[in-house]
């Protein structure tokens, strides 16, 4: 079997995603190429042809692909497709994008959200906001994925660079164009893939205390900022920091979530943590189920009382 995964990048840089999703192809077995899409992306694809597992890397470096619009990308990936058996790409917004609309072109189903790979055909994923975990046997002719990242081991990189071959852009459809991308900038780490995640919910009452209770505690332990879904609906913080069904999906080493109640909604979303830290002032609240640290408390005390203590210690 030869696999295509499709790579998750910004041009000059391959996200860790795909790193991850070519240690999921490994899974499946067979020869692993890499497509990397985007406009000035030899970078991405040179980062991608060292990844461990990989055979070849698809450099499609066009205009067309820059903003990597789901109608010309998986256009691309069609014009490609005799070569291969299956696609496979990050659930990631770009990815979740583009696949649906591969399988649709190729009339098989899209299996979505993989966290393990028993062979070939034979796919689990979650369903009911991870309530169940759902074995899907495929007998389609293509198999067309998207994996969950954090499911799995990102992919060595190796010392020896393998092959990058050009492939040619079919000419647009022209269904769709790039308007603008409006993009909130922060110097704390993207939330989908840091290592420490500081989440609010609504008990953070105010935008301003998102800033002035959470923010100086994610600052202190260099971690992202996340947020329940009542917390983005409330308009504390903007819903690109939402974690939860509807929202990210993390695995972060350490979350801490202070005044989120834990509706399996958002525990869909960060329950894979490795540690997970509570701070919540109902001792019944379900977050404490999952905590492998759990704080009754005030958070108005509690999370000033955390950072304090944390900046003295690093002299700060
Ligand atoms: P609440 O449930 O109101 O909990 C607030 C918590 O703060 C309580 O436990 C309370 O004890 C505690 N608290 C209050 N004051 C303090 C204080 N001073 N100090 C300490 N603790 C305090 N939710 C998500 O998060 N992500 C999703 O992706 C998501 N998707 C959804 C999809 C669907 C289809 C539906 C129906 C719902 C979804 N939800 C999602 C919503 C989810 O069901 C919950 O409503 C939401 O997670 C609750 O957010 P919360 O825990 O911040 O608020």
């Amino acid at each position: 079997m030869t696999i295509l995964v499709l790579a998750e990048h910004q041009d000059t840089q391959l996200d860790e995603a795909t790193a991850k999703a070519v240690s999921a192809a490994g899974r499946i077995g067979g020869e692993i190429h890499v497509l990397v899409a985007g406009c000035g992306c030899r970078a991405a694809a040179e980062a991608a042809a060292r990844l461990a597992g990989v055979t070849k890397v698809l450099l499609a470096d066009d205009p067309g692909m820059s903003n990597r619009l789901a109608e010309p990308v998986a256009a691309l990936i069609i014009s490609l497709a005799a070569g291969y058996e299956a696609f496979l790409a990050p659930s990631t917004t770009s990815g979740k994008n583009i696949m649906p609309r591969v399988a649709a072109l190729l009339d098989v189903m899209q299996i979505s959200d993989v966290i393990a790979i028993d062979g070939p055909d034979l796919f689990q994923r979650p369903i009911y906001a991870g309530n169940v975990i759902q074995t899907v046997r495929s007998a389609d002719a293509w198999k067309v994925l998207t994996v969950r990242a954090s499911s799995f081991p990102a992919a060595a990189t190796t010392a020896t660079a393998q092959p990058i071959e050009a492939v040619t852009v079919p000419a647009s459809a022209g269904r769709s164009s790039f308007v603008r991308n409006e993009l909130s900038r922060s110097e704390r780490p993207e939330l989908a893939g840091a290592r420490i995640v500081v989440s609010g919910g609504r008990a953070l009452a105010s935008a301003e205390n998102f800033t002035t209770v959470l923010a100086p505690l994610a600052d202190t332990l260099g971690a992202a900022v996340g947020a329940s879904r009542a917390a983005v609906d409330a308009g504390y913080v903007s819903n690109d920091l939402q974690v939860g069904q509807t929202g990210k999906i993390i695995a972060p080493d350490l979350y801490i979530a202070c005044g989120i109640s834990g509706a399996i909604q958002h525990l869909a979303g960060m329950k894979d943590s490795k540690v997970i830290v509570a701070i919540n002032k109902d001792p019944d609240a379900p977050i404490f189920q999952v905590a492998d640290y759990g704080l009754v408390a005030d958070l108005f005390e509690a999370v000033p009382a955390f950072h304090v203590s944390l900046a003295g210690r690093a002299g700060t």
